[in-house]
C-alpha cells in the first residue's frame, strides 16, 4: 500500500466490514491500523509474523508522518509572503492609494514565497 493511501488513524469502524482484533475484539477499518494495534497494545502476545506486520505498518506510518510534515513545512515557509501581501494590500486600503499597487509586489513576494517553500520542502532535518 503507497502510504498517501492511509485513512486518519481514528478510523475505526463498528460495521459488518469491520476488522476485529482477536485479542480484544476492537474493530479496524484497515488491516494496517489492526496491525499497528496489534504492536501498540499486545506487543508480549504477538507472534513472529504479526510483529513483522506491526514492523511494516509502523514503517508505513511513519512514511506518511514524514510526508505530511514536509508539506506542512512548505505551506508554513509560504506564510510569510503571503503576510506581506495581506498586510500590503490593507496598508494600501487603509491609506487610499489603490489596490493596485499590490501587483508591484506580487511577483517579488511569491517568489519569496515559493522560495521558502522550496527550502523547507528540500530540509531533511526536520
Ligand atoms: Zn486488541
Amino acid at each position: 500500500m503507497e502510504a498517501t493511501q492511509h485513512a486518519p488513524a481514528f478510523a475505526h469502524a463498528a460495521g459488518p466490514a469491520a476488522l476485529p482484533c482477536l485479542r480484544c475484539a476492537e474493530p479496524f477499518l484497515r488491516q494496517a491500523h489492526l496491525d499497528l494495534h496489534l504492536g501498540r497494545a499486545h506487543l508480549h502476545a504477538l507472534g513472529e509474523a504479526e510483529r513483522d506486520a506491526f514492523a511494516r505498518a509502523l514503517a508505513e506510518e511513519e512514511a506518511w508522518l514524514a510526508a505530511f510534515r514536509r508539506r506542512m513545512r512548505a505551506a508554513l515557509g509560504m506564510m510569510p509572503a503571503v503576510f506581506v501581501l495581506l498586510v500590503s494590500a490593507g496598508l494600501l486600503l487603509a491609506l487610499d492609494l489603490g489596490l493596485w499597487w499590490v501587483f508591484l509586489l506580487t511577483p517579488g513576494t511569491l517568489s519569496f514565497g515559493a522560495l521558502m517553500a522550496y527550502a523547507e520542502w528540500q530540509r531533511e532535518d526536520a
